[in-house]
């Protein structure tokens, strides 16, 4: 039997349905090949920091207590650093996601009286309580936000930013979230941040620029670091912990800074000196080591989605052949029902909770109701295949994350299915 028909047989999917995904996959295939050469840049990055920094199996030794010379962790934050292009690194299961990772690099940075200013408008829901509105938010500590709003193609209104920096000499941070959160825009590659990146430093050199690199690990040739970027931060649950690592946050950047962050990280005057893991950090190397090829992975799986549906007429973004700065993707349902229909779909393809049906639901910190499918090894692991999306116009979904390229073709075809698409 051929593999169209076995799998339209065996996973019961209507047989059109299959031959019209495996249509979009030659498409799509030269898009992989670049891909995979980026994947290919990046696990040569990765290898060449393991071996600068002579990593062996001692180093995924378990400590305890203060973590005194803990060398595994030392190690870490070095391969993270030199890959990353920075000077240091502070990468840690206590740092308990990404928000606590970029929180903690904010109160590090900042002092009383200083501005944060965003280049991207307000950041993704969950930051902005460390900004204001919250039990020991920023704003408690006399630290102002402000931002510049992007502008209608989403790309960063610099000449609006610079003035309003210029107007404001408090202004000590100045921040770039890559990816999108809920909103529809592009996500910014490492190029584009870098030439950002230029055109700030060349008027302000004294000012720190910090970037949110969430979902962006990996899916350039260069981390922001590497073109300029003082300080990024990201989580261990998504692209830098290769699936494996089972929670953390990374926060890398010039020395001196990572110094600053180290105090409001532990303790001040303790920084880095401790800090022990009594499971051992086996999962935290072999997770960066894999990293470069499950982002490829989940790239490959995003790009054939955007394919699949855009040539079903829906709105998607980016482009299926898009340069790309992270690994979401949204498509756009304007209206409940396909949207239900899909984040279904993605979850029925999961080996854990595959049996499980999502419904929108109330979140903390969100307006609307939510739809999510995360049927993940690691709970709310996004660099594995999930789907979600607030239950509100324009009813997009946000696609994102896969362990393996076939698992996430597995979650489009009964994406498709369960939303009973016709052909
Ligand atoms: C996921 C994400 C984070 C980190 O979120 P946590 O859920 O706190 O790990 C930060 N910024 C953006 C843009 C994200 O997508």
């Amino acid at each position: 039997m051929d593999i169209l028909s076995y799998i339209s047989d065996q996973f019961h999917i209507r047989r059109e349905l299959v031959q019209f995904v495996f249509e979009c996959e030659e498409d799509v295939k030269p898009v992989f090949r670049t891909l995979q050469e980026t994947a290919q840049l990046g696990q040569f990055r990765v290898i060449d920091a393991f071996q600068k920094n002579c990593v062996s199996a001692r180093h995924f030794y378990a400590s305890t207590g203060y973590g005194y010379g803990d060398e595994g962790r030392e190690k870490l934050c070095r391969i993270f650093a030199d890959t990353f292009g920075a000077e240091d690194a502070i990468v840690s299961p206590m740092l308990m996601s990404g928000t606590h990772a970029i929180s903690t690099a904010l109160f590090g940075l900042l002092r009383p009286g200083d501005t944060l200013y965003s280049l991207t408008g307000k950041p993704y829901d969950t930051l902005r309580s460390t900004l204001y509105g919250a039990n020991g938010s920023l704003e408690e500590y006399n630290i102002r936000f402000a931002c510049t709003p992007l502008k209608e193609d989403g790309s960063i209104d610099l000449a609006a930013a610079l003035s309003a920096i210029k107007k404001e000499p408090s202004v000590t941070v100045i921040y770039l979230q890559r990816s999108t959160g809920y909103e529809i825009r592009p996500a910014f590659t490492t190029e584009a941040i870098g030439h950002v990146i230029s055109v700030i430093h060349r008027e302000f050199p004294d000012k720190i620029i910090m970037v949110d690199n969430c979902y962006g690990e990996f899916v350039c040739t260069k981390e922001p670091t590497a073109v300029g970027a003082d300080v990024i931060a990201g989580s261990l649950i998504k692209n830098p912990g290769g699936g494996l690592a089972p929670t953390g946050g990374y926060i890398a950047g010039r020395k001196p800074l990572i110094e600053k962050i180290a105090g409001s990280f532990s303790a001040p005057g303790i920084g880095t000196e401790i800090g022990s893991y009594a499971f051992g950090y086996q999962q935290y190397f072999q997770g960066f080591f894999m990293a470069p090829h499950t982002v490829c992975q989940a790239l490959q799986g995003v790009v054939l989605a955007a394919r699949v549906f855009e040539r079903l007429g829906y709105r998607s973004q980016p482009a299926y052949n898009a340069v790309r700065g992270d690994i979401t993707q949204s498509i756009i349902f304007d209206s409940e029902e396909p949207m239900t229909g899909f984040v279904r779909g993605i979850q029925r393809a999961s080996a854990i909770d595959g049996h499980v049906v999502p419904y929108a639901w109330d979140m903390p910190g969100y307006d609307d109701k939510v739809i999510m499918a995360a049927g993940t090894f690691v709970q709310g692991a996004s660099v594995e295949l999930t789907a979600d999306g607030p239950m509100r116009p324009p009813y997009a979904a946000y696609l994102q994350g896969a362990l393996t390229y076939e698992h996430a073709k597995l979650g489009i075809l009964y994406a498709l299915d369960s939303m009973g698409i016709a052909l």
